[in-house]
């Protein structure tokens, strides 16, 4: 029986947005990039891109021309300024020392968010009574009241994402729908993509 009646998401779920204003760029440095369609140069991860100036991409306007579209689509889900709040604010570029464990964190977080928005995309299917449970318990899991650093490592590397994953395998023929979006030819919607789901590259220009 489908459980048509139910609220997707009750319970407050952290930003699954990126806000670059409020992060310390950390995709620009804790990503790898190889040289390509998506990236015009070679970056090693844990690297800062040498197009970065403090937390702002200098090249933000001409991404695209420039050759770097995998920038545009990029998007840490929210993972990005939630790593940083939980370093208080901290930055790597005042402490180089906190590179590491920022970055530990960022990819943790990234794993999190990503699986919650997965959980939230598949909220809106015609799923039954128990299976909107069962997606209810993993998002409760993922969502524990106090994130910490040491939480969103537990979390990331626990049980609970193959616990995810197993769930989404399980729904089967409800995730075509959304299968048929995901596989649509991305050339003409990701930078549409980008400045609507993370409105900061703006402020970052800025800055
Ligand atoms: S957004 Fe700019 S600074 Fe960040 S990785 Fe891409 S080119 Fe480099």
């Amino acid at each position: 029986m489908a459980d048509a009646g139910s609220a997707p998401d009750a319970r407050d779920l952290p930003p699954l947005e990126a806000d670059c204003s409020a992060c310390a760029a950390l995709c620009c440095v804790g990503l790898a990039m190889d040289r390509g369609a998506a990236f015009a140069i070679d970056k090693p991860a844990g690297v800062p891109c040498p197009n970065l100036s403090g937390h702002a991409c200098t090249v933000h306007a001409t991404l695209g021309a420039r050759g770097f579209g995998g920038c545009v689509r990029f998007d840490c889900t929210g993972a990005g300024q939630r790593t940083v709040a939980l370093f208080s604010g901290a930055s790597w570029r005042d402490d180089p020392d906190m590179l590491t464990p920022m970055l530990d964190t960022f990819r943790h977080l990234r794993r999190v968010h990503e699986l919650l928005g997965l959980l939230v995309t598949v909220g809106t299917l015609p799923l039954t009574t128990r299976e909107q449970a069962r997606r209810r318990s993993l998002r409760d899991a993922l969502c524990p009241d106090d994130m910490t650093v040491a939480r969103a490592a537990a979390l990331a590397d626990g049980p609970v994402p193959g616990r995810v994953e197993r769930f989404l395998r399980d729904l089967g023929g409800c995730l075509r729908p959304l299968r048929a979006s995901a596989d649509r030819p991305t050339s003409d919607r990701k930078t549409s993509d980008r400045s609507e789901t993370c409105p900061s590259p703006q402020a970052r220009s800025k800055t």
